[in-house]
């Protein structure tokens, strides 16, 4: 069966890991393209865009693509809507591979936000210093603010706010390491986007441990397709779809 993962992400990177190699299955993963030196894969790889819904269910005919994961990230929410337009409009079947969205605990502060400009606004009564990890494509409503940031990205952002640090960073984090830069730093609050997973989630444990408020900018709604939560459960999917048109 001829398959298209679209990735970006690590639970992207652990399906092709179980789709490697298994001959069931012929897999393409394709990427956006934009780190500079992406992770290895174990999988054939295509990057760049397909050029839009149309683009990419051109490319889904004329590869014939008979199933797709998006396995995008949470907030990648163009590529997402154009997956599920696109496999509508070629008929192929499509799930979206994804992360459970962190969830405040007792002794979290968190400021509930539905997205990046309103994160901005939110700082106006919190403290400095504000510490951004909402990635290095959406700094642009926090350039004009007159305030103390810290920035950290996986690449250098095109531009930064004029009083910031950037660290230069990619996870798993340690709760250990991650109250170390915030103690460095003098961070009084922390933006992020609720991404979800284990690999960036100690940042959270650390401002709840130094009892700092979280702005947290909410997911863009999600679309129609089934949710999986797993690699394994994508392999799941994807063997009971061989099945079902084997049959
Ligand atoms: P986006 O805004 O949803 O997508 C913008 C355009 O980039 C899409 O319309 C598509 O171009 C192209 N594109 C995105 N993902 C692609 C993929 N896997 N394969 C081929 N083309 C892709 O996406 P984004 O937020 O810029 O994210 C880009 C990539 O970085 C994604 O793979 C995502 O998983 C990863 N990522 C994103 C974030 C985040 O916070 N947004 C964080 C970590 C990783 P065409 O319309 O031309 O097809």
């Amino acid at each position: 069966m001829r398959v298209l993962v679209l990735g970006g992400t690590t639970e992207a990177r652990q399906l092709a890991g179980l789709l490697a190699g298994d001959a069931r299955f012929q897999t393409t993963l394709s990427l956006a393209g934009r780190t500079r030196k992406p992770a290895p894969q174990p999988l054939p790889t295509r990057m760049g865009g397909f050029g839009g819904a149309q683009g990419l269910a051109d490319y889904l005919r004329a590869e014939s693509v008979q199933a797709v994961i998006d396995a995008t990230h949470p907030f990648a929410n163009q590529i997402s809507a154009n997956a599920e337009a696109a496999c509508a409009a070629a008929g192929v079947p499509l799930a979206v591979l994804t992360r459970r969205p962190w969830v405040a605990g007792l002794g979290d502060t968190w400021c509930l936000v539905p997205d990046m400009g309103a994160a901005a606004g939110a700082l106006a009564d919190l403290p400095d210093t504000v510490f951004l990890t909402v990635g290095r494509q959406e700094l642009e409503p926090f350039l004009a603010l007159d305030r103390r940031f810290l920035v950290r990205a996986v690449d250098p952002p095109d531009a930064l706010p004029s009083n910031a640090a950037l660290v230069l960073d990619r996870g798993p984090y340690t709760l250990d390491g991650e109250i170390a830069l915030l103690r460095a730093h003098g961070v009084g609050t922390l933006v992020t986007k609720n991404s979800g997973g284990d690999a960036t989630a100690a940042k959270l444990d650390a401002a709840r441990a130094l009892g700092l408020p979280v702005v947290m900018v909410d997911r863009p709604p999600a679309g129609t397709a089934p949710r999986l939560y797993a690699a394994s459960d994508a392999m799941a999917w994807l063997v009971a779809h061989l099945s079902s048109t084997a049959a």
